[in-house]
């Protein structure tokens, strides 16, 4: 066996003789979560990730300025990150036969592939196959929380009730009703910056100081405010006041998450470690064992019973198993429904909590890519202001089929967007001529632009899958997964409106359209997928109860996004914190009055 020695609070070695009262698989906004509350409620917790453990900081550089790195941020020669054209051309596995030594998912593209380089995962090590997926993966203590885009929105009985709203689906077990004081647990925990609106589609939440509007998103929201539409400044996953917690700053509002994709070196923006771990560790109940990648829940063959997890060490690609009282497996929502279908045995021939055969199933994301682009011109000329120091633009939450019945399509879109000026001026490389006058017009209208992109529910349908790939392995030897999705008419019919929507918006504003993007981003590029272990009453169609518990196996719970009924199209992230915190509240109790 090997001790793995980490550098936090204080200094711990993965004891794997004991029982643990929990293991968790996976360290991101789920297994963090699971971390902190199973902690604080005086259990003895493992945490297993798969990933390193790595200075983030230094990674993350985020007061570099491009003319400071060697290659303006760029990795160095042999790294390539996959273009939107790859993903469609071709068919996964990306890396297979590439020339170069490292392949990344797109968001390595994204304005700096030094900084993520070792963020995200290198495809080669971690290929996948079936249709066309971009899967944006982050393997690291953390998970994608270091890098995520902060955007923190609550779902709605609009959301949970869906099916009895339109008839389409499934409800989720939960109302609002029962997740709202754990959205709350979590605003006060985290700290969460944002603006009361009181919409019944977009709860709000327990804000912290709203970053400001520019001048043009004020203009755009006085205009939507007349077609009984909202926007509202970014609400981010961000302490603007401050928490209570030594390993945070608040925000200074310098603008760094977005220079590149997301990353705060001093942790206003919300991640797990800073945020969920290292308090955790400090309670003395946490062992965090980094490089553990488990490929199996292990089950007591008298019982049926999740009795431990087997995992394989990346580095010495030795096996060990860690024994526990209860699992919890938050690797993520395809990385989940991939354990969960690797962990076979007599009990469970077709995967552990898979009586139902849902697992993998009614996989879900959001659809993303129409947008608008638009040149506010009594902006034009105006003198700079810090438009970009500050975590994120504006939100404009779902409009569609609330009091409405669109015909084409069922559920909703919200819009993401911002203005202003920002660190490079992107226009310039579009802007025609040359020389003095060339600089001029950039600089006039650096200030001008306004852009926003949708964000809609991609439906849950049991046609869309994922499985085990009977013929590759990662390489560690593990099964890989096998994509059985694509995009249904609903969503297409959704993105035609969501640009004409878009256009339609701008335009009664006065804001001149300069630019309305139709296209659909391939499969997955929304990075929020959902709904691959889903919870349900009925144990014959879902995998999970109300308190992600499988329904097979009583001391086996899944609390990431996979336990998600359907996507809604607000950002998944707080959702699956606050249903986490709920769950790892009723599994405390239940081990305590000896249930589990
Ligand atoms: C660029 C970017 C922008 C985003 N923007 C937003 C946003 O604005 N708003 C929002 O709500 N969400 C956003 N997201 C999504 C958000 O990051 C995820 O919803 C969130 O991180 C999910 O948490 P998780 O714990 O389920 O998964 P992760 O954060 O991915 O964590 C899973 C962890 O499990 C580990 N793991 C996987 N398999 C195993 C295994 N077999 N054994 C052990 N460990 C394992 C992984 O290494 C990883 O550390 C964004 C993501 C990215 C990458
Ligand atoms: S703007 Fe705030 S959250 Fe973003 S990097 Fe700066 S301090 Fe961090």
């Amino acid at each position: 066996m090997t001790l793995i020695r980490f550098k936090a609070s204080q200094e711990q070695d993965a004891d794997l003789s004991i029982t643990y009262d929990a293991v968790v698989v996976g360290s991101g906004a789920a297994g963090g979560m699971a971390a902190h509350v199973l902690t604080s409620q005086g259990m003895k917790v493992l945490l297993l990730e798969a990933g390193k453990k790595i200075d983030i900081n230094s990674e993350l550089r985020s007061m570099q300025w491009p003319y400071d790195h060697p290659r303006r941020g760029e990795a160095p020669p042999g790294y390539h990150a996959i273009r939107f054209n790859e993903y469609n051309v071709r068919k996964p596995p990306y890396a297979k036969g590439s020339a170069f030594k490292h392949v990344f998912s797109y968001v390595g593209g994204w304005g700096g592939s030094d900084y993520v380089k070792n963020i995200l995962v290198d495809e080669k090590n971690h290929p996948y196959t079936g249709t066309k997926y971009a899967w944006v993966r982050a393997r690291l203590l953390g998970g994608k929380t270091n890098i995520w885009g902060r955007l923190a929105l609550r779902l709605s009985d609009y959301d949970f009730k869906g099916k009895t709203h339109d008839g389409y689906g499934e409800d989720w077990p939960i109302s609002y009703a029962d997740i709202e004081p754990y959205y709350d647990k979590v605003d006060l925990y985290l700290g969460i910056s944002g603006h009361k609106e009181n919409l019944r589609q977009l709860p709000d939440s327990l804000f912290q100081r709203p970053n400001k509007l520019t001048g043009s998103e004020v203009m755009l929201r006085k205009s939507l405010a007349t077609m009984n539409r909202t926007l509202t400044p970014y609400r981010a996953g961000v302490t603007t006041d401050g928490v209570k917690n030594k390993y945070r700053s608040k925000c200074f509002g310098r603008g760094a998450c977005d220079r590149r994709p997301g990353g705060c070196d001093i942790h206003a923006a919300f991640d797990s470690p800073t945020g969920l771990i290292y308090p955790a560790m400090d309670t003395g109940n946490l062992t965090l064992r980094t490089n553990s990648t488990a490929h199996e829940v292990l089950v007591d063959s008298n019982t049926g019973k999740a009795r431990g997890v087997s995992f394989v060490d990346s580095q010495n690609h030795r096996t060990y198993e860690a024994k526990a009282k209860v699992v919890i497996v938050a690797a993520s929502t395809l990385e989940s429904a991939r354990l969960l279908l690797l962990s076979k045995s007599r009990q469970h021939p077709n995967g552990i909590g898979n009586s139902s055969g849902h697992v993998g199933h009614n996989f879900c994301e959001h659809v993303m890519g129409p947008g608008v682009t638009g040149l506010v011109k009594d902006m034009v000329g105006a003198p700079p202001t810090l438009d970009d120091g500050k975590p994120g633009g504006f939100y404009v939450p779902r409009f569609r089929n609330l009091e409405d019945k669109q015909p084409g399509f069922v559920r909703g879109y919200g819009f993401e967007g911002g203005s202003g000026f920002s660190l490079f001026p992107r226009h310039a490389l579009d802007t025609p001529g040359f020389g003095g006058q060339f600089k001029k017009s950039v600089r006039e209208h650096a200030g001008a632009f306004i852009s926003m992109g949708g964000f809609g529910e991609v439906l849950a349908r049991y046609e869309n899958y994922v499985d085990l790939d009977p013929d590759v392995k990662d390489a560690w030897g593990i099964p890989v997964l096998r994509f059985h999705y694509e995009f249904s008419d609903n969503e297409k019919k959704m993105c035609e409106d969501m640009a004409n929507a878009g256009k339609e918006m701008f335009e009664a504003a006065g804001i001149e359209v300069i630019g309305v993007d139709k296209n659909i981003l391939t499969e997955g590029w929304s990075i929020h997928e959902l709904g691959t272990a889903r919870m349900g009453n009925d144990p014959k169609t879902s995998v999970l109860n109300q308190f992600q518990q499988s329904h097979d196996v009583k001391n086996l719970f899944v609390v990431d996004g996979s336990s998600h009924v359907s996507a809604s199209c607000q950002n998944p992230t707080w959702t699956i914190m606050a249903l986490a915190w709920r769950s790892c509240e009723h599994l405390a109790d239940e081990l305590k009055r000896g249930n589990l």
